[in-house]
């Protein structure tokens, strides 16, 4: 736990779309208009490594992932042994895993550290829900994306979501450390920082 609540960092990702897309500006805008900090910021072209280790390679989240495309195919009709060769979990997580590693390493990507009361929940806030056709307008998903689970598993490609943000404190610590390693951190108080002491 961050040791005051102002104090709490998180990690967010502008992805290869959304740079590709010229939203890393708008994104940057909407962090900073809410009052949150940007103390980190860099354009990265990322390893195919890099992405590997950033994504949990835990067989339990590789089979979520391998579930969630399952029922897509179940929920469209589409049929997964028609084309992905298999309907077991198992084999089509890490298939969709791959899919990831390739959109991640696609294009540059540009990582941020922000820093703020309760920074991430109110990054996640922003992103919106993973997936932009239930991504509510107003937050970042919903406002510039309009992909679904259904065309782009029947792509064959991931999800393009424009951002990755931390879920929790522990996640954010462990994704500051992949991303930034030992780049210096830059923090400095926010004008209204001040106002509101
Ligand atoms: P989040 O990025 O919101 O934390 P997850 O950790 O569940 O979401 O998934 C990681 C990323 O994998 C998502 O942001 C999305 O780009 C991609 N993804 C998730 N589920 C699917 C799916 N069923 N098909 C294709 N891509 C997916």
């Amino acid at each position: 736990m961050a040791t005051h609540p102002r104090e709490e960092l998180t990690f967010l990702m502008v992805k290869p779309d959304g740079v590709r897309r010229g939203l890393t500006g708008e994104i940057v805008r909407r962090i900073e208009q809410v009052g949150l900090k940007i103390v980190g910021l860099e354009l990265q072209r990322p390893s195919r490594k890099q992405v590997d280790d950033h994504y949990p390679k835990s067989r339990e989240w590789i089979n979520r992932l391998g579930e969630k495309t399952l029922n897509t195919y179940e929920k469209f009709g589409f049929d997964a042994i028609k084309e992905l060769g298999t309907k077991d979990p198992a084999k089509i997580g890490p298939m969709v895993r791959k899919w990831l590693i390739d959109f991640m390493t696609s294009a540059p990507v540009v990582i941020m550290a922000v820093k703020g009361v309760h920074a991430v929940a109110m990054i996640r806030k922003l992103a919106g829900p993973t997936m932009p056709v239930d991504a509510p307008l107003g937050t970042i998903r919903g406002d510039f994306s309009v992909d679904s689970p259904a065309v782009a598993n029947r792509e064959k490609r991931s999800v393009f979501n424009l951002v990755h943000a931390s879920e929790t404190e522990a996640e954010a610590k462990h994704e500051m450390q992949h991303w930034f390693g030992r780049a210096v951190i830059h923090d400095y108080a926010r004008t209204d920082d001040e106002v509101f002491k």
